[in-house]
């Protein structure tokens, strides 16, 4: 497909759309039928070509499936190579939106994969014109300079045609409630980038700071990976009545839900979420992916420079974000191939997508920095950037620009990180010898090709300090020796966890889980004894809480001991909740808070009443967003609450 006219008309509130859309194509010689898919609740009135001869069309006749076979009047001559048609589809019909999508009476996003145009390949690059019909106080924009430039018109009727060939054809729009439409503000950066951040949200106060986060992170993108290809970038409210950090990035807008805003700039709350969306405008959306499968240059890269950029502005999410991947991405057994790609979102439950294309990726982008340096990876990166924006690239194209770019051959790195499920175990081991103040040891790398090598730090602690190192590994065995100052009192391997192997955490998190497991059935049968020591059995599992599952575990441990009516084991295991921390800030906040609420309402039950409002007021105190997530627990399962509304009602 090279270009669409698309005229369409919403009813919001009814969720229906009334479309006329013009497909411009190349066809090859010897075409007698094309195949499309158009969302399969949308009713087709008609299909012309240029000529005005309708089409005969064949739906798909399985349930849900979207394509739909359109046979030309006749077929494109065998010897014209590459021939041009205009069809023309007339449909209409309220679609079946069962993604991110929407269309109601508080807006409308339509995004590629709602198929609400007739599409070939959803991320082809063609050029476009709309002229799109919305009731009267509504704005719409595709993220186009000449969308923003068209800015609000009152009628609610739009026309735009954007000068850029684009590689999505997705809309969001919204209705104002400022007459003139000044909901959508326009950043002008008075110096710095030439491109302006518009920011489109009613209800947020002051949108201003948001803006400015967009705003740093396209230029740290832009000077780290090449130039943003638009003069404008619109960032809009949407997702209504969707809780949790939701986003969906398009070229030159992003759509995020409210409770991303809300969380934004707050610390450890999706603080990945805006650099991800954003990371997006040049990967997958300038550069496409050639196929599903190569998801991890676009899911994984958005992570892993979400990544650097939280390590440049805050280091301790990045270290977290960093944590939580090297325990969570090997949770799952078995484990899947980062290689399956954007495939896994049709594969798997959404938390083995996570873990594997979201957390394993990002760990095996940073995992490349070892093998062939970081500088090297951003210089991959700028000259993928260079060479394939505008068309799409695969894995294979990547890697071979890394080959070029480090004179190596990296086939033994994409099969087995990439394409692979195995994880290396890498140990340290002191050696005895060495001279004076020289230490010997070495470097063991089991489960991995023999062509695995990488540089692997070693952190020494001595009585004169710590000092870093690092040793490019080459066999299984690579001997060291270090020259030291002081007694060495510990070796740390790998300390920033720059490697994605096998941990103890990732070990302890897995056995963790395998007891965790049967807890809920266990206490759905109201055997409480037995559930508590499952629970004792995954605290053993490690000791050192090395996977900082401990403070999950005693809040379930605390609510057994109330079910079972033993306030003193009870209000002593929501204490130690309290002290303990995760590597999640949403989910300590929120055990905090709970803790909380059942502290407050045994001390109630004693009938200390200060007490109890003392315990509420200093939940109340934890003042984080996630006292607002509704919440069920097991103990009343049929009520969904929030530890806000709890702790309020118990401070009384
Ligand atoms: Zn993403």
């Amino acid at each position: 497909v090279e270009r669409y006219e698309i005229d369409v008309a919403f009813e919001p509130e009814r969720g229906f759309l009334r479309a006329k859309a013009a497909v411009t194509l190349r066809a090859s010689g010897g075409t007698d039928a094309i195949e499309f898919e158009l969302n399969p609740a949308l009713t087709i009135q008609e299909i012309t070509d240029a000529q005005g001869r309708k089409l005969a069309f064949d739906r798909s006749r399985r349930l849900g499936s979207p394509r739909l076979l359109v046979r030309l009047a006749e077929p494109v001559a065998a010897d014209a190579a590459d021939q041009s048609l205009t069809l023309t589809f007339v449909y209409e019909g309220v679609p079946q939106l069962p993604g991110l999508d929407y269309i109601n009476k508080d807006g409308i996003l339509l995004r590629d994969e709602a198929r609400w145009y007739p599409a070939l390949d959803l991320a082809a690059f063609t050029e476009n014109g709309y002229v799109i019909h919305l009731p009267t106080g509504w704005q719409v924009t595709d993220g186009s300079e000449a969308a923003a430039k068209t800015g609000f018109q009152p009628s609610g009727l739009y026309a735009f045609r954007p000068a850029r060939r684009s590689s999505s054809r997705s809309l969001v729009a919204f209705p104002t409630r400022e007459p003139s439409g000044k909901d959508c503000l326009l950043l002008r950066m008075s110096h710095g980038p030439e491109y302006e951040v518009m920011a489109c949200m009613p209800w947020v106060q002051q949108p201003q700071r948001l803006q400015e986060d967009v705003h740093r992170i396209l230029g740290a993108l832009e000077s780290a990976f090449g130039k943003y290809p638009s003069r404008y970038f619109s960032i809009v409210l949407g997702f209504p009545g969707q809780r949790g950090a939701i986003g969906y990035s398009a070229p030159g807008f992003v759509v995020v839900s409210e409770d991303a805003v809300k969380w934004q700039g707050v610390r450890g709350y999706s603080s990945e979420f805006l650099p991800h969306e954003i990371a997006h405008q040049w990967f997958p959306i300038e550069v496409t992916l050639a196929r599903q499968e190569d998801g991890w240059l676009a899911e994984s890269l958005a992570e892993y420079l979400a990544w650097r950029y939280l390590q440049e502005t805050s280091l301790l999410d990045a270290k977290k974000m960093v944590a939580r991947a090297m325990r969570d991405s090997l949770a799952h057994e078995p484990l899947r191939p980062v290689g399956l790609g954007l495939r896994l979102f049709g594969l798997e439950e959404w938390d083995v997508t996570y873990a594997t294309l979201y957390q394993r990726g990002m760990l095996v982008w940073r995992t490349l920095e070892t093998v062939i340096g970081r500088q090297r990876v951003d210089a991959a990166l700028r000259e993928y950037y260079k060479r394939f924006a505008g068309r799409s690239a695969s894995v294979a194209n990547f890697r071979k620009i890394c080959e070029e770019i480090s004179e190596r051959d990296l086939g033994w790195f994409f099969d087995y990180y990439i394409g692979g499920t195995r994880t290396p175990e890498i140990e340290l081991h002191r050696l005895p010898g060495g001279a004076p103040g020289e230490l010997l040891g070495e470097i063991v790398v089991r489960d991995a090709p023999p062509e695995f090598t990488a540089r692997v730090e070693v952190r020494i602690h001595t009585t004169t300090g710590a000092v870093d190192h690092s040793v490019a590994t080459r066999d299984a065995v690579t001997p060291f020796s270090l020259n030291v100052s002081g007694q060495v009192t510990g070796i740390t391997l790998d300390p920033d966890a720059r490697i994605l192997r096998w941990t103890e955490a990732a070990r302890s998190n897995r056995r963790q889980r395998q007891w965790m497991a049967s807890l809920g059935a266990l206490e759905r049968a109201r055997q409480f004894t037995e559930a508590l020591e499952v629970t004792q059995r995954a605290l053993e599992a490690d000791p050192q809480d090395l996977a900082a599952n401990e403070q999950q575990i005693r809040f379930a441990r605390g609510r057994l001991y109330d079910r079972l009516r033993q306030y003193t084991r009870a209000m002593q295991e929501f204490g130690r909740v309290l002290e303990l921390s995760s590597h999640d800030q949403p989910s300590t906040d929120l055990f905090r808070a709970w803790a909380r609420v059942y502290r407050a309402r045994i001390e109630r039950r004693r009938g200390n009443m200060a007490a109890a409002q003392a315990e509420a007021n200093a939940g109340i105190a934890i003042n984080a967003p996630a006292l607002d997530t509704e919440v069920t627990w097991p103990d009343s399962p049929e009520k969904k609450t929030t530890a806000a509304q709890e702790l309020r009602a118990l401070a009384k």
